[in-house]
């Protein structure tokens, strides 16, 4: 049988993914699981997903080829511009994919959870697009930290509902926001924000992501003649960002695919995220994945300087690409990265978030050919990151 990348029927990657949920919640696990590709694959869902995509994000999203980056870095670097979406990253391509497949599916209601609150702002932007009823659920920690996305959700009509239980975190979020679904399963829509949690999720939210991947291919063609680049290089947290950019690419091997975990304070530390390198196989979520844990199974609280990668898990696909040696798996610490956001900022004049910084940090880790192409995934724009910056470099 021929290798593949992509989920099975039962949305296996190799040995991971799957879904192990309560179940109270199987009748809508299944729905959801037999309807997701009948409703993407209708022609009129796939015309109005494309033309929120082109009229409301603002894609295709620019490839744009950084000279003086490249340069730098003895390359052609591209970059793939996802920070120039409306709200400023990639979760609009998926959170846009599910209220359109929610409102088929007849749902009255939508729940998210959210870290740092990004995927939570995009959330509740198609809630107010789509005239549905949003709640998100967000650690009492993270609400005190992330004030300003706090404030954005509640402006765009959502609400807010702190988890105080455990580290009052995500994962306590996520708790939440499942106990509130399995309440009310048949009113309710979860739109998670990765490729992570159980079936379908990994594969759906991929698929709606791969239109990174999918505009690459043609952006390509136009500028290089070749719809294949050497590299592919994209910042993992869940992973979404990364299977979207790496999702049409998957079946050619000769595209060499690079993950950037955050390392933290370094990968030894005990304060990082590199869940590929400390991870061992576990279910979070629903899914079985690679996952950083004690000796008896307790998660561990992943640490990184950007919010959007400190997940202890990674999204069930990427665990097999790592494992099947199919995409390299590097990190970079804080400072690494950091360092990688100025430099961008200042070679390009594109301020990128920190998460997407840890991306291009790798750029210094890897020997390229000055005729190799490489693709950085933009991942997002930095302004939501300003604050850490400034104290940082003591701007
Ligand atoms: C949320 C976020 C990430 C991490 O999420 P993935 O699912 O791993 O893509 C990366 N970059 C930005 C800008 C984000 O907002």
């Amino acid at each position: 049988m021929k290798k593949s990348y992509h989920a099975d029927d039962k949305g296996y990657y190799g040995v991971f993914g799957g879904s192990f949920v309560p179940e109270m919640l199987h009748p809508n696990m299944e729905i959801l699981q037999e309807s997701y590709l009948k409703i993407m694959n209708e022609p009129s869902f796939k015309q109005e997903f494309k033309a929120l995509l082109k009229d409301y994000v603002g894609r295709p999203s620019p490839l744009y080829l950084a000279k003086r980056l490249s340069e730098k870095h003895g390359a052609k670097i591209y970059l793939k511009r996802e920070d120039l979406n409306h709200t400023g990253a990639h979760k609009i391509n998926n959170t846009i994919g599910q209220i359109l497949l929610a409102k088929r599916l007849g749902k009255k209601r939508i729940i998210a959870e959210t870290g740092a609150g990004q995927h939570g702002v995009a959330t509740a932007t198609v809630c107010a697009l789509a005239g549905m009823e949003c709640t998100v659920y967000m650690g009492e920690i993270d609400i005190a930290r992330q004030a300003p996305n706090v404030a954005r959700m509640k402006m765009l009509g959502a609400k807010v509902v702190a988890a105080t239980s455990g580290s009052k975190t995500l994962k306590d979020a996520t708790n939440e926001a499942i106990r509130a679904w399995i309440n009310d399963p048949v009113e309710i829509h979860y739109i998670i924000g990765s490729v992570v949690g159980f079936h379908p999720y990994p594969d759906m939210v991929a698929r709606f992501q791969s239109v990174i991947s999918e505009e690459m291919k043609w952006q390509l063609m136009e500028k290089e003649n070749t719809e294949y680049p050497d590299y592919i290089i994209a910042c993992v947290g869940g992973g979404s960002n990364a299977a979207g950019a790496f999702y049409h690419y998957l079946d050619h091997e000769k595209v060499k695919l690079v993950a950037v975990e955050a390392s933290g304070k370094g990968v030894d530390s005990g304060e990082s995220a590199a869940t590929s390198v400390l991870g061992k196989e576990g279910i979070i979520h629903g899914s079985k994945t690679l996952l950083m844990q004690t000796e008896d199974g307790q998660i561990i609280e992943p640490y990184s300087i950007s919010a959007g990668l400190d997940y202890p898990g990674v999204g069930p696909q990427h665990a097999h690409l790592f494992r099947s040696g199919r995409a390299q798996f590097l990190n970079a610490t804080d400072d690494e990265a950091m360092l990688a956001g100025l430099e961008l900022s200042k070679l390009e004049g594109i301020i990128p978030a920190i998460e997407t910084s840890h991306a291009l940090a790798a750029l210094d880790k890897m020997k390229f050919n000055k005729e190799d192409i490489v693709v950085v995934n933009l991942s997002g724009r930095g302004d939501k990151d300003l604050d850490t910056y400034i104290k940082y470099f003591d701007l």
